[in-house]
C-alpha cells in the first residue's frame, strides 16, 4: 500500500469525551496519536502469533507500533459500509507504523461459509490492503481460538465469575429486568465452582442437548447496564462448523469472544462502530477479570466507537442484501446494482474512489446519512483522472455521407485522454456508413438543438463535418438511417478545420469495423434515499430501471479490452469490462457511472 492519505478532519470526540475541533484529524487518529506519544503499549511483547500472557511475554517487544483488526463475520459479502471500516482500520495501521489484523469472526457456525471467506479476503486485497507484517501473515479466524476461549472460561468459573445457569432460555430472558427494574438472580447463580466446574466440562462433552444450560458471566444482575447482567458467554450448539467441524458442541458468544480475540492478537486498538459502545463496560469487566487471573497482560486492549456509514438509495443491512440474493431480485452476491464490494467491483467502481472517499465522509461519533452521489463524485473524479476515452454508440442508427466514395477509408486521430498526452492517441476509421446516436438526429428539431437536421451541419467528432440531408424511414415511421454530405476540407486538425464553425459534436463509430455488443446501463438499485423507510417494504422501493441492456455499436479497439479496464465513453459516461462475463474474451461493458448526477433535482 503506497497511497498516502491526508490527515481526516471530521469532528469527534476523545477518550474524555471532549469535543475535537474539525482540523484537529480525526479523533481516532487523535488518540493513537497521543497513546504513541505516552509510549502506552510501548512494553508489549509478542511471540509471532495469537496467545496469552505466558506466551507472549517470552517473545521480543512487539514490532507493530499498535495492532487495530478488521473482524468480519464470514456470513455474507463484504458491503461499502466495511470499505469504511476497512480504510479506518487499515489506514491507521499503516499510517502510524503498526498493522492490521484481518479476523474471521466465526464463532457463530450456523450462517458461515468458506465462500464468504474468500471474497471478503478478495475484497479486502482489492481495496489495496494487506495483512502482512514484518515475518507475520496476521489473518486469523476466531475460530482457530476455541480452545483458549474454553481456557478463559474455566479461569472465569476458578475464580468465581461464571457459573452454569440451567434454566430455560424464556426464564432468562424474563428474569433479565428492564431498562428501569433491575433483574433476578438465576437459581443456580450461587452454584459452587466445583459443580460449574464439572458442569461446564460435561457441557463441552456432549453430555447436554441444545439449549439444556449456558455459561454466564457472574456480574450483577441489577446493573443499569443491561450488557453486565450476567451475559451469557457459551451456548450449547450441536451443530458443525465450517472451520473446526465436529470438535465442538457448546460455542461462545460474540460479546465475550471478541475482547478475547483481540487481547490474544495483542491489539491495541478495537474499532467497532456505535451499537457495540453499551458493550464496552463487558469488554473491559472480562479483560480485566482475565488479566487479574494472569492470563492477559496489561496494557489491555481498548474499544473505541465510531458512526456507521448510512448510505442512501442503497441497503446496507446483511439481511436484507441476502434476501436480495436469495430471493434474485438481483443476479448473484456480484451484481453491479448491489453495494457489496464484489458488486461495485464488477460495476467499475475503483479501489482509489474508495479510500478517498473514506478520507471525505471523516469519521464521526454521531451517526448521519451520506448521499450516494458523494461516493458517485469520488469515482468520476478518480476514472475522469484515469480512464482512457473510447466512443460508444448506445442507441444506433446508421448515418450514411452519400458524397464519400464507396469502399474509401481514412484514419482520424483522438486523443486517448484529453488531459494526459502521454496516454496516446488512437486511429478512428472514417468511412460512407458511420453509425451515430439515435438522438443525434430530428427530423424537427426543437428548439436549441444543435444537431443533425436536415439542412443542419455538425461535425463528426474527430472527422469532418457533414451537413445534413435527410432519412429513410421504415413502414411504421421510424428512421432507420440518417443521410448526409461531407465537407472534404473540413477534417480535424487540417488548415482547413476551423473556417466552419458549428455548433453540434455528433461521435460516431464505423459500421463496417464497429464492435457490436452488449451493454449494461446500470442505474441506483433503489428510486427511494431511505429504502423501506417506516414500515414500508424496502422491496417495494427497488428502481425497475437500475439495470437496462442495449445492444450498442463500439469503436473496433474496444473487443480486446481486458476484464475490469475502465473507459469513459464519450457523452455517455464510465464504463467497465465486465470480469465475469468478459472472460470468454468477448467483453461485455457495465455502465459504471454517468457523467453527470442525474438524481440530484430527481428525474
Ligand atoms: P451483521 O449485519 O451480520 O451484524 P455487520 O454488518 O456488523 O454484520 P460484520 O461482518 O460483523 O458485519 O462487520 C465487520 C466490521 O465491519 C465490523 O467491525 C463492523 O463494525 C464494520 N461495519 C459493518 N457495517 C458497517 C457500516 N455500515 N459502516 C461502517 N462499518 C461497518
Ligand atoms: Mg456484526
Amino acid at each position: 500500500m503506497s497511497v498516502k492519505e491526508p490527515a481526516q478532519n471530521a469532528p469527534g470526540k476523545d477518550t474524555s469525551g471532549k469535543e475535537v475541533p474539525a482540523t484537529a484529524g480525526n479523533f481516532l487518529r487523535n488518540i493513537v496519536e497521543s497513546d504513541l506519544a505516552q509510549g502506552k503499549y510501548a512494553s508489549r511483547h509478542w511471540s509471532g502469533r495469537p496467545g496469552d500472557a505466558a506466551q507472549h511475554a517470552a517473545g521480543p517487544l512487539d514490532p507493530a507500533r499498535i495492532r487495530t483488526r478488521f473482524p468480519p463475520e464470514p456470513n455474507g459479502y463484504l458491503h461499502i459500509g466495511h470499505a469504511k471500516s476497512i480504510c479506518l482500520n487499515f489506514g491507521i495501521a499503516r499510517d502510524f507504523g503498526g498493522t492490521c489484523h484481518l479476523r474471521f469472526d466465526d464463532t457463530n457456525p450456523e450462517k458461515e461459509s468458506q465462500e464468504y471467506v474468500n471474497s471478503i479476503i478478495e475484497s479486502v486485497r482489492w481495496l489495496g490492503f494487506d495483512w502482512q507484517f514484518g515475518g507475520d501473515t496476521n489473518l486469523y479466524s476466531a475460530s482457530g481460538y476455541f480452545e483458549w476461549m474454553y481456557r478463559c472460561a474455566a479461569a472465569l468459573i476458578e475464580h468465581g465469575h461464571a457459573y452454569v445457569d440451567s434454566q430455560s432460555a424464556d426464564d432468562i430472558r424474563m428474569h433479565r429486568g428492564t431498562l428501569t427494574e433491575p433483574g433476578k438472580n438465576s437459581p443456580f447463580r450461587d452454584r459452587g465452582i466445583a459443580e460449574n466446574r464439572d458442569l461446564f466440562t460435561r457441557m463441552k462433552n456432549g453430555e447436554f442437548a441444545d439449549g439444556t444450560h449456558v455459561l454466564r458471566a457472574k456480574i450483577d444482575m441489577a446493573s443499569p447496564n443491561i450488557n453486565l447482567r450476567d451475559p451469557i458467554i457459551y451456548r450449547i450448539r450441536h451443530a458443525h462448523h465450517h472451520k473446526t467441524g465436529d470438535t465442538w458442541c457448546i460455542y461462545p458468544m460474540y460479546t465475550y469472544a471478541h475482547p478475547i480475540e483481540d487481547a490474544l492478537e495483542n491489539i491495541t486498538h478495537s474499532i467497532c462502530t456505535l451499537e457495540f459502545e453499551d458493550q464496552r463496560a463487558f469488554y473491559d469487566w472480562l479483560l480485566g477479570k482475565l488479566a487479574d487471573a494472569g492470563f492477559f497482560a496489561r496494557p489491555l486492549p481498548q474499544q473505541y466507537e465510531f458512526a456507521r456509514l448510512n448510505l442512501s438509495y442503497v441497503v446496507l443491512s446483511k439481511r436484507k442484501l441476502i434476501q436480495l440474493v436469495e430471493e434474485k431480485h438481483v443476479d448473484g452476491w456480484d451484481d453491479p446494482r448491489l453495494p457489496t464490494l464484489a458488486g461495485a467491483r464488477r460495476r467499475g467502481f475503483t479501489p482509489e474512489g474508495f479510500r478517498n472517499f473514506a478520507v471525505r465522509i471523516g469519521v464521526s461519533k454521531s451517526d448521519s446519512w451520506i448521499d450516494m452521489s458523494i461516493l458517485e463524485d469520488c469515482m468520476r473524479e478518480h476514472l475522469n483522472a484515469e480512464a482512457e476515452r473510447r466512443i460508444g454508440v448506445l442507441d444506433p442508427v446508421k448515418l450514411i455521407v452519400d458524397n464519400y466514395p464507396e469502399g474509401q477509408t481514412e484514419a482520424c486521430e483522438a486523443p486517448n485522454h484529453p488531459l494526459k498526452p502521454e496516454l496516446g492517441k488512437r486511429e478512428l476509421l472514417m468511412s460512407r456508413e458511420v453509425w451515430i446516436e439515435r438522438d443525434d438526429f430530428m427530423e424537427v428539431p426543437s428548439k436549441g438543438y444543435f444537431r443533425l437536421f436536415p439542412g443542419n451541419r455538425a461535425r463528426l467528432r474527430y472527422a469532418f463535418i457533414v451537413e445534413c440531408t435527410g432519412c429513410d424511414k421504415d413502414e411504421n415511421g421510424n428512421v432507420i438511417a440518417v443521410h448526409c454530405t461531407y465537407l472534404p476540407d473540413s477534417r480535424s486538425g487540417s488548415p482547413g478545420a476551423d473556417q466552419y464553425k458549428v455548433k453540434g459534436n455528433v461521435h460516431w463509430v464505423s459500421v463496417q469495423d464497429a464492435y457490436s455488443c452488449e451493454v449494461r446501463l446500470y442505474d441506483r438499485l433503489f428510486s427511494v434515499p431511505n429504502p423501506g423507510a417506516g414500515d414500508r417494504d424496502f422491496l417495494l422501493d427497488l428502481n425497475p430501471n437500475a439495470k437496462k441492456v442495449v445492444r450498442a455499436q463500439l469503436e473496433p479497439s474496444l473487443r480486446k479490452a481486458s476484464p475490469e479496464t475502465r473507459f469513459q465513453f464519450e457523452r455517455h459516461g464510465y464504463f467497465v469490462a465486465d470480469r465475469v462475463d468478459s472472460k470468454s474474451g468477448a467483453p461485455i461493458f457495465n455502465r459504471t457511472v454517468t457523467l453527470r448526477d442525474s438524481w440530484a433535482k430527481g428525474k
